[in-house]
């Protein structure tokens, strides 16, 4: 029996407005994307399941690859101590805090693992968010507003500019790396704001290369602005003993203003913090809506990482084997003529294929040939500068590099003669 249609549904005067997904911006390209990728025979590279850890070696519909996808870079995940102190703080606090810090989920580990971070920035103090990318929408959005502006490299990761479009500050990029645009538009423009927020990476997640961080500590004293460093892919990966950028540059850290890392990539957990003077830290606690009207880090994140934190700092052969490896892999792909870009030789190594369907073919071949590599392809990164990007971690054997590069070099030139052959031209 036909239900009763609400009166307001037969009004026949009614304007026709867009409730269709399908007309949402960019879905026309997913769907064309997915239409030669089809045609082609290419299976979609993305959301391929790994059917266990994901470590040196992971494990693809059934077949073992050597997997260069994940973040590991310290190889803690997994860890018998990492696994433990997750075990034990659920053992203790239960899987989840229930409650905002502010009001019931405050719990001791949350401090303690502040400490640890602040610690590793030698900074004044820090606080935990449950995402990186939360971190970052949320911090940089309530640090600035309408009369400031964030000046940020071209290449900076996706959440510091959600964060920044919703703090109502402009919006400005400099080249990559390029600190005498930034100094341009510092000379030119600090006036126009009240404060002014310079945004970089510790290590760019793109290109593997990393900036001048004295001559940024230089900019941002003389033009009286903020400099925010995200250390996602930084911290854990550069200097003696992993403590980022500021240990590689051999610079005090104090010249820092705001230190950002997530928990998600060298400390085998899920979660973001910022690192800063105790009056950022305060200030973000009460005011920041990510932190504030957002769940506490659970239990089995926060163990975690205290324990990845400190096998770290006690394990200090793993730093030396990640940089040791990422050498490696890096000098081994240029002599067999591979393109690394812009790289430096850090645990992000790009290898530069152009084409974004070359970038996807490879990728599915190389899997075939049990190397689990992942193509970045537009919008990810511009048009015609697709790649391969390998993450090395420490857990990696020199034999594992080595086979990697041999097959990624044979493979570059099948797929280029393949493509040439269906009228693509590649280059
Ligand atoms: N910043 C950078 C530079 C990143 O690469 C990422 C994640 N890839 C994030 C922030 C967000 O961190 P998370 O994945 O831990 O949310």
């Amino acid at each position: 029996r036909m239900r009763q249609r609400p009166a307001e549904m037969n009004t026949v005067a009614r304007p026709v407005y867009d409730t269709a997904f399908d007309t949402l911006p960019g879905y026309d390209e997913l769907r064309m994307v997915r239409a030669t990728g089809e045609a082609l025979g290419i299976a979609n590279p993305f959301f391929r399941p790994h059917e266990g850890r994901a470590g040196a070696l992971s494990r693809i519909a059934g077949q073992e690859v050597i997997n260069f996808a994940s973040y590991d870079y310290l190889g803690l995940n997994g860890h018998p101590d990492v696994r433990r102190a997750a075990q034990e703080a659920i053992e203790r606090y239960g899987t989840s805090v229930s409650a905002s810090r502010l009001v019931a989920g405050e719990r001791p580990f949350h401090r303690e693992l502040e400490a640890r971070l602040a610690g590793l920035h030698q900074a004044e103090d820090a606080v935990v968010f449950v995402s990186g990318h939360a971190a970052n929408v949320t911090s940089v959005a309530t640090l600035v507003g309408s009369k400031d502006a964030v000046f940020h490299d071209a290449l900076i990761h996706n959440s510091i500019i959600v964060g920044a479009e919703l703090s109502g500050a402009a919006r400005r990029t400099f080249a990559h790396n390029d600190l005498d645009a930034l100094e341009r538009m510092l000379a030119a423009e600090r006036g126009h704001y009240h404060r002014v927020l310079i945004v970089v990476e510790g290590l760019y997640s793109m290109d593997g290369d990393v900036p001048d961080l004295a001559r940024l500590a230089a900019l941002k004293q003389r033009f009286g602005a903020w400099l925010m460093v995200d250390e996602a892919h930084g911290i854990g990966v550069l200097g003696a003993t992993g403590r980022g950028i500021a240990e590689l540059a051999g610079l005090d850290p104090a010249l820092v203003d705001i230190w950002m890392g997530t928990l998600s990539k060298s400390f085998a957990s899920c979660g973001g913090y910022i690192a800063g003077s105790q009056t950022l830290i305060d200030y973000l606690k009460v005011s920041a809506p990510g932190f504030v009207y957002s769940v506490g880090l659970a239990p089995a994140a926060a163990g975690a990482a205290l324990a990845a934190i400190e096998a770290m700092e006690r394990e200090g052969e793993r730093v030396a084997a990640l940089q040791a490896n990422a050498r490696h892999f890096f000098e081994t792909a240029q002599a067999a003529g591979l393109s690394t870009g812009t790289a430096e030789g850090h645990a992000i190594v790009p290898i530069m294929v152009g084409d974004s369907l070359m970038a996807v073919l490879l990728s599915e071949r190389l899997l075939a040939r049990g190397v689990n590599v992942l193509p970045i392809i537009h919008p990810a990164v511009p048009h015609r500068s697709a790649r391969l990007r390998f993450f090395i971690t420490a857990a990696h054997t020199t034999g594992q590099l080595d086979e990697a590069v041999r097959v990624l070099k044979q493979e570059i030139e099948e797929s280029s003669r393949f493509l040439a052959a269906l009228g693509f031209d590649s280059e």
